[in-house]
């Protein structure tokens, strides 16, 4: 068993005895409702905190090293220049032309 389940299983335990307890506060009257509001507090925030590190971890982004190389092209349609840094291993792809938004595929020829 690891240690998150054991964690959990502890809070559901836990979680389990203050809802009993609350039961026995209500069938008996005896006025312990604000310990048993702090007492879910207290359970309820390592859980959140648990829940937001757990989401931040499966969201970092890991970062991949592309290799790009700079490429003047002419646009068929303006025959206006630009610029772009395209991926060294990718041979074709979609481009939109800065000067007049033409939208078209760019292939490069293979070195070999
Ligand atoms: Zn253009």
């Amino acid at each position: 068993m690891n240690k998150t389940r054991t964690l959990l299983l502890t809070f559901a335990i836990l979680a389990v005895a203050i809802l009993l307890i609350s039961f026995y506060d209500i069938f008996n009257d005896k006025g312990w409702r604000i310990a048993i509001f702090i007492a879910y507090g207290i359970l309820a925030l390592p859980l959140i905190g648990m829940v937001v590190t757990s989401r931040r971890t499966s969201l970092s982004a890991k970062p991949v090293a592309i290799s790009t190389v700079e490429r003047r092209f002419r646009c068929p349609s303006c025959q206006g220049t630009f610029q772009l840094s395209i991926p060294t291993d990718q041979t074709a792809f979609h481009h939109v032309c800065p000067h007049c938004g033409h939208q078209g595929t760019i292939t490069i020829p293979s070195k070999k």
